[in-house]
């Protein structure tokens, strides 16, 4: 099984992916992360990665078609994936259609988690990340903390979580990734779920659509 998973940046898509990482064991796969980690251990080519991140705006589709290609091809499509990220553009979207044209027998799911703006602006400029295991924290509901509660290394805030950035991120998400979520929508292949809630009670809807497709 291949979950695709969509949403506006910080709408929780991070969160369902590393639940069903570790509670249903996928395979989690963002571009975001392989484009960060790029960056952060400065590989080939992380300047120009690091030039639209920093920003807010999409890395070219040669590019990040290229890295997710590799990323897949490596691990072999035989197990249950998380992709988190992409798809972001009609382009993008056209490339995975291509490749899952001969996989007839693996169900491919895509999942929408729509949430309002606002409530995205509010959730992310609050999001912390630890840099030890990567959990993902709200240090609005979790009194400012500093450190992980999991294994005690300290939080950072993502270079690209700013205000400004954010409002660039959401412009970019609008013009590129909602014309691909509409045409998963009008061909009838998206599950929406309402992201303005619980993480667990999202978990919840996922399972029991993953559930439903076994
Ligand atoms: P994310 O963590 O998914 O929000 O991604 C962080 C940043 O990585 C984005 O703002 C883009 O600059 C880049 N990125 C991640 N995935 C993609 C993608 N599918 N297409 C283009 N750029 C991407």
């Amino acid at each position: 099984m291949i979950i695709f998973i969509y949403g506006l940046p910080g709408c929780g898509k991070g969160t369902q992916s590393l639940l069903l990482k570790e509670r249903m064991s996928f395979i989690h796969l963002s571009t975001g992360d392989i484009i960060r980690d790029i960056i952060k251990n400065k590989k080939a080519g992380w300047e120009v990665l690091n030039e639209y991140s920093s920003s807010g705006s999409l890395v070219p589709d040669e590019i990040v078609n290229d890295l997710f290609m590799r990323a897949i091809d490596e691990k072999g499509y035989g197990h249950n994936y998380i992709i988190d990220g992409y798809p972001r553009t009609i382009n993008q979207l056209k490339l995975i259609e291509k490749n899952l044209e001969d996989k007839k027998d693996i169900d491919i799911l895509h999942i929408y988690l729509s949430c309002s703006e606002e409530s995205i602006i509010r959730r992310i400029t609050s999001r912390r990340t630890c840099m030890g295991c990567g959990t993902i924290y709200n240090i609005n509901l979790d009194n400012d903390l500093e450190k992980c509660k999991l294994c005690g290394a300290q939080l950072y805030q993502r270079a690209d979580d700013s205000y400004e950035v954010i409002k660039n991120r959401i412009d970019e998400y609008t013009n590129k990734t909602i014309p691909v979520i509409l045409q998963l929508k009008s061909e009838g292949k998206l599950i929406e779920i309402n992201g303005e809630r619980k993480a667990e009670d999202i978990y919840v809807d996922i399972v029991n659509i993953i559930k439903g497709k076994r």
